[in-house]
């Protein structure tokens, strides 16, 4: 049976409502062209807050380990996801784009029928890097998060630095 959980948006943000589950990563279409191989699980969790300035929004967690090609030698690369982001949650998108937002904040137009697993979707795509490599994959020094999404600064916060490193 396929998990689909919808949320209404603004209802679950403004009654501190608590969504978790977890996902099966083939059912990401949208990451598969970036993965080794579509095993395992991300686990989730949504959770209706408000944001620094009293506006509603939803806190996404995610945790989960992701399969990608090292972009060096092809070979998988092991990608802890764990993410925790706000969104704050826009009744248009004119909304959203005309209200002067803090950086760090993301914005989301809400609906009565918001798709979770598109939410989390969009969320572990913005988190993959753009060109993963393992950290010890060459001589050369690259770091395995060179390249990567605007989130590679909150990776770095949380500490990411996967197991993906493959010795000589
Ligand atoms: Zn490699």
């Amino acid at each position: 049976m396929r998990h689909q959980p919808v949320i209404d948006g603004f209802e679950f943000a403004e009654s501190g409502r608590v969504l978790k589950g977890e996902f099966p990563v083939r059912d990401f279409p949208r990451l598969h062209d970036v993965l080794h191989e579509c095993a395992g699980e991300i686990g989730y969790v949504v959770s209706g807050e408000r944001d620094r300035e009293g506006r509603p929004a939803l806190r996404i967690e995610l945790r989960g380990m992701l399969s990608l090609n090292c972009q060096r030698c092809l070979q998988p690369l092991d990608f802890q996801v764990a993410l925790d982001t706000m969104l704050t949650l826009a009744r248009s998108q004119f909304e959203g784009e005309a209200d002067p937002v803090d950086s760090n904040i993301e914005r989301v137009v809400a609906s009565k029928e918001m798709a979770v697993r598109d939410l989390l979707e969009d969320e572990l795509l913005l988190s993959v890097p753009f060109a993963p490599r393992h950290a010890s994959c060459t001589t050369g020094g690259v770091s395995s998060t060179e390249g990567s999404s605007p989130f590679a600064k909150l990776r770095g916060l949380l500490g990411h630095d996967g197991p993906g490193g493959r010795n000589n």
